[in-house]
């Protein structure tokens, strides 16, 4: 870890500090990536069959017994000390006056269960189910549906008001986000791949702003070569050392 000394002095020089998070910093709280919930009865669909607005309207029943699954398993998850450590740091920031943004692809909500505020969810969450006729929407913490899909009081279907493929980002978050990342000038990409767009681009545009940039994943990915520093190893590790070294 011979790259932490720097880090923690970028962290001190910084004034503006965006983060970036995606599936591998929840992984740690045993929350299935996309790929790993295609498992048991699922294992013969492909994700992107389930993961449509089309596969919606043609099977609602389906995908949302399916959505249901998985939030069922996000509620039984808690936050790892990954998760923790950037509430911790988004404290830290607050109490030097620094700015401190958490945006994140991840749809379990496990930041703000740590303890982290304001942070913009680019991919939306599956606590919110949206009414696909009023567009009501409700939040939904309890056990599996009685019915799939869920029904709202209209009549209309409910589905999980996360970003499918195929989908627009919600508007306003994306927007915050390149503003944060604009506005930063400290960057770090935590537990994702780089590689899907527009969240890959917000590091790119730090980065021509003239922010400084860091990663950390486990294993090196297309960014790797690009960040000012790299770190390869868990979150739930890498970022209580961090948070650590600032006190
Ligand atoms: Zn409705």
């Amino acid at each position: 870890m011979t790259t932490l000394p720097p880090i923690i002095e970028a962290l001190r020089e910084a004034k503006a500090i965006a983060v970036l998070t995606g599936a591998g910093v929840s992984k740690e709280s045993g929350i299935p990536t996309f790929r790993d919930a295609m498992e048991g009865l699922w294992a013969k669909y492909d994700p992107a069959e389930l993961a449509t607005p089309e596969a919606f309207a043609r099977d609602p029943e389906k995908v949302s017994r399916w959505y249901d699954e998985r939030r069922v398993r996000c509620s039984a998850a808690r936050p790892n000390p990954g998760h923790r450590a950037l509430a911790d740091l988004q404290a830290w920031c607050g109490e030097r006056g620094k700015s401190f943004t958490l945006i994140t692809q991840n749809i379990d909500r496990l930041h703000q269960a740590a303890g982290s505020h304001d942070v913009i969810e680019l991919h939306g969450t599956i606590w919110v189910w949206r009414c696909t006729l009023c567009g009501d929407e409700q939040e939904e913490r309890g056990g599996p549906f009685e019915r799939y899909p869920p029904l709202c009081a209209c009549g209309g279907f409910r589905r999980p008001a996360v970003v499918w493929f195929g989908e627009m980002l919600p508007e306003q978050a994306l927007r915050r986000a390149f503003d944060t990342a604009e506005a930063s000038d400290l960057f770090f990409s935590i537990g994702t791949s780089g590689l899907v767009t527009p969240a890959a681009d917000l590091i790119h545009i730090a980065a021509r702003r003239g922010a400084r940039t860091a990663e950390i994943n486990m294993e090196p990915t297309s960014i790797t070569g690009l960040t000012d520093w790299a770190i390869h190893a868990p979150a739930g590790e890498a970022l209580p050392r961090l948070a650590a070294a600032l006190v």
